[in-house]
């Protein structure tokens, strides 16, 4: 099966957050982002089980598989001043609250300001911030830390403060935590998309690492390179140009990654979002004219293969034939396919000590599996990681020998392709 491209729109929560899947799906996305109160305002509604419900029953009809939120711009948790710490603790609490119970795949959320200029003070606090709210909330999204343009005094506008932040964020709910690059932001804050594109994803993979990006703002800036200044422009029509956007619409790194675009809201936005995503949509047929498309197409196909074989091995209790054919798929893929197979070769290598009878090993191996597959989000590729977890982990406690029952993968029907 052909992935589906999870491209859509940040779209208008007006008349209730329920509204927002028909809106994206009035522009053929399939997926969205919306804000799940008025972001300017301190006000926190908790939202209603009828609209959640709604929510969920809109969602999908529109066929909208990825959805997430963006959480409020008076949040700074890095604020050096207590009270507003505070407040923006608890707001930011409440946002990953109603995230939970619209069941979103995804919360958007900038690193705070260090308005005292103390940048390491707000990381720090920032991080501790994030490990508390997330602890209070137990829920399967991924909270991702949007690059900043570098405004006055805002954090996460180089690699590094965003590689800092997270190495920060208390371990046990680190995994939760992901990425989110806008393509604007990088522009203003120094990173050049487009005259060193494969640079900055390289720097990007070597600070950050690519299975920490969970998400692509797609937008061009009216502000140029290095002005660090946040301004979005309509795509092509900005200094970005159309050629950024080529690129990343066929980076077989990115294909798995949700796009979304946060174009200027104009008079007549359903124009002017549909036109943008018409736009990128058909940055990637040029390619699959040019014989790229399925080539890529040919290595995706070769991927599943490779995925089944592993499961049909791993079933059967064969760990080290299965470790050896996601291994394969593990070196060709990057991103979040490669988080993928690399925690699926942890997990057959975790069963393969339990099977010897190395209880040590084998936990060691499930942990370092976890911290892969962790940062993914579940179903993925039509597996469900939490079960699979679960199972590895019930072999390892039991395992005698052959009696013990022997884990299973069974895929999941029904579930976007990622
Ligand atoms: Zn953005
Ligand atoms: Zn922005």
């Amino acid at each position: 099966m052909a992935a589906r491209v999870l491209l859509g729109a940040h779209v208008s929560m007006a008349g209730g957050v329920s509204r927002a899947p028909a809106r994206g799906a009035q522009l053929g996305a399939t997926a969205i982002q919306c804000f799940t109160k008025p972001v300017n305002r301190w006000m926190e509604p908790s939202l209603s089980r009828a609209e959640c419900a709604t929510f969920r029953r809109e969602r999908e009809a529109a066929g909208i598989a990825v959805a997430g939120s963006h959480d409020s711009y008076l949040i700074n948790l890095a604020s050096p001043d207590r009270r507003l710490l505070r407040r923006s603790l608890a707001s930011f609490k409440k946002e990953l609250a109603r995230a939970a119970a619209l069941g979103l795949d995804f919360v958007v959320t900038h690193p705070g300001n260090a308005t005292d200029e103390d940048r390491d003070r707000g990381l720090a606090q920032n991080a501790a911030a994030i490990g508390e709210a997330l602890v209070a909330v137990p829920a399967s999204f991924r909270l991702l830390l949007e690059c900043a343009a570098g405004q006055g005094t805002a954090l996460g506008s180089t690699f590094e403060e965003l590689a800092s932040l997270l190495r920060q964020i208390p371990p046990a709910v680190r995994p939760r935590v992901g990425v989110c690059l806008d393509t604007a932001h990088l522009l203003a804050a120094g990173y050049d998309l487009v005259n060193r594109y494969e640079e900055v994803f390289e720097a990007f993979d070597r600070v950050v690492g690519l299975e920490r990006l969970g998400l692509l703002h797609l937008n061009d800036s009216k502000a140029p390179l290095g002005s660090r200044v946040d301004r979005h422009q309509h795509i092509g029509k900005g200094a970005l140009g159309d050629a950024p956007f080529r690129r990343i619409m066929n980076d077989p790194r990115f294909t798995s990654i949700p796009k979304l675009i946060e174009t200027p809201k104009e008079a007549n936005t359903v124009w002017w979002d549909r036109r943008n995503l018409r736009r990128l949509r058909s940055f990637v047929v040029e390619q699959a004219q040019a014989g790229v498309g399925a080539a890529d197409k040919v290595v995706k196909n070769e991927l599943e293969r490779t995925l089944d074989l592993g499961i049909e091995r791993f079933d059967r209790g064969a760990y080290f034939e299965a470790h050896e054919a996601w291994e394969e798929a593990w070196r060709r893929t990057s991103g979040q396919d490669a988080a993928f197979f690399h925690g699926l070769v942890q997990a057959a290598a975790a069963c393969l000590h339990a099977t010897r009878g190395n209880r040590h090993g084998a936990v060691t191996l499930l942990r370092k599996a976890r911290q892969h597959l962790d940062c993914l989000p579940s179903p993925y590729r039509g597996i469900d990681l939490a079960q699979l977890g679960r199972e590895v982990e019930d072999y390892i406690s039991g395992a005698r020998g052959p009696a013990a029952r022997r884990p299973r993968i069974g895929r999941v029907g029904g579930i976007p392709e990622p």
